[in-house]
């Protein structure tokens, strides 16, 4: 695509912050308490936790990293397998390509885009120790067959719900559908910390130890004096009188990082969850009115719909056409003409050269690399989109697609 400004285009910022979240900072600032590991940090998980439905909650700097150190977690032996979704972005299993594990990529439903069950029922064995997927565009995976087939085999399931929030199935939320979620709060997600940063749900209470030390380098044991058993060889300047090795000293167990989200990224994040239902809404009622302008049209084209009992955040808007990779490259090229930012999410990860450099090859995930490169189509869809953009999109779209002009038409690609 050009680089220039469109009419509609993809947002600057996913979500939208105003009075409430600057009165958070001011109020902060003002306070004088530490802008670190404080009462705001804690608020935003126990209220995150509250709202995804785990135990746990423990934020850090970004998605990245909380899918990092969700693989951590998982204590991955050499030859041990992590089937992975293709039809996503790099991060979900880019951590993958320092450890020693097999990768396997599970092919996507054609409709969500999301991991299918049936194939990864076919794929999952005792081998298995980790399935990694994505709510592909905010729309929840079918997670009880998914988390069925990998706990049958002992293998845990790790949601990226970088896209998710926001969105339920059968009442209950991701990050809460198998055993461990992520997210993001990157400033082009549905709800933002300022830019950068990240929330990883949970119930082992074994695993809030081990991402505690994690998150803040590894470091063990309680801050203060310390008396050991069996003193050191102490330096002159470090003995008492009394013997006692007063000095505080910590333990660094293995490395870990400090990943440690700020006070100003969770008192932010508060404010925005908070407002997370109408920032939802807003997505969805653009959703609809572009389902309604796809639904008018006499093209051969599919919108992205969650299935029964879900509900979509729409990250993404997505949509499929089904008349073949002309007709959709003629269309991407229209809307993009008349001002539309059209966007393909995602080129499928197991043909990207990393993956491609550890043998994986084209054919692998038919149904991935025939939405990329031949169907779907991702349009704007968030609340920074005003009513008169909306009415532009929605009426090109309908334009576009019931006129003769994009599908019958003989004109090459310019
Ligand atoms: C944004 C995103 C990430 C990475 O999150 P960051 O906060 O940008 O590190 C991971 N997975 C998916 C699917 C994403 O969209």
């Amino acid at each position: 695509m050009l680089d220039r400004t469109y009419r509609v285009g993809f947002p600057t910022r996913g979500s939208l912050l105003g009075t409430a979240e600057i009165a958070a900072l001011t109020g902060l600032i003002d306070s004088g308490a530490p802008l670190t590991s404080g009462a705001h940090r804690d608020r935003f998980e126990k209220r995150f936790r509250e709202h995804v439905g785990t135990a746990h909650a423990m934020s850090v700097t970004s998605g990245t990293v909380a899918l990092e150190l969700a693989i951590h977690l998982l204590d991955l032996r050499p030859g041990d397998e992590v089937i992975v979704t293709p039809q996503t972005y790099q991060a979900t299993i880019a951590p993958l390509l320092d450890f020693d594990a097999e990768v396997t990529f599970c092919d996507v439903e054609p409709d969500t885009l999301n991991m299918d069950p049936a194939v990864l029922e076919t794929l999952v064995s005792d081998r298995t120790a980790a399935v990694m997927l994505v709510h592909y565009g905010g729309c929840p995976a079918e997670m009880d067959r998914i988390t069925a087939a990998a706990h049958e085999h002992g293998a845990i399931v790790v949601e990226d719900c970088a896209h998710a929030l926001g969105a339920s199935r059968h009442g209950r939320r991701p990050g809460a559908l198998a055993d461990i979620g992520c997210f993001s709060f990157h400033n082009s997600k549905n709800l933002t910390t300022l830019g950068e940063g990240g929330m990883i749900t949970f119930d082992r209470d074994d695993w809030a130890l081990r991402l505690e030390r994690l998150r803040s380098n590894n470091v063990d044991g309680v801050f203060g004096p310390a008396v050991p058993a069996e003193p050191p060889a102490l330096l002159p300047w470090m003995k008492f009188a009394d013997e006692v090795y007063s000095h505080s000293y910590t333990e660094i167990l293995r490395a870990g990082t400090n990943a440690t989200m700020s006070e100003a990224a969770a008192a932010v994040g508060s404010v925005q969850l908070d407002r997370l239902p109408e920032l939802s809404a807003r997505r969805r009622d653009i959703a609809h009115r572009l389902d309604e302008a796809l639904a008018q049209s006499a093209a051969d084209v599919r919108p992205h719909r969650a299935p029964p009992g879900t509900e979509h955040a729409y990250h993404l808007y997505t949509f499929f056409v089904d008349s073949g990779p002309l007709e959709r490259e003629r269309l991407v090229k229209s809307l993009d003409r008349r001002g539309i930012e059209v966007q393909l999410r995602y080129f499928p990860l197991h043909l990207t050269p990393e993956w491609r450099a550890r043998g994986h090859r084209a054919g692998e995930c038919p149904v991935a690399e025939g939405s990329w490169f031949d169907r779907h189509v991702n349009l704007p869809c968030h609340p920074g989109l005003t009513d008169a953009q909306l009415d532009h999109l929605a009426e090109v779209l309908h334009a576009e697609l019931s006129g003769e002009r994009v599908f019958q038409s003989s004109q090459p690609i310019s």
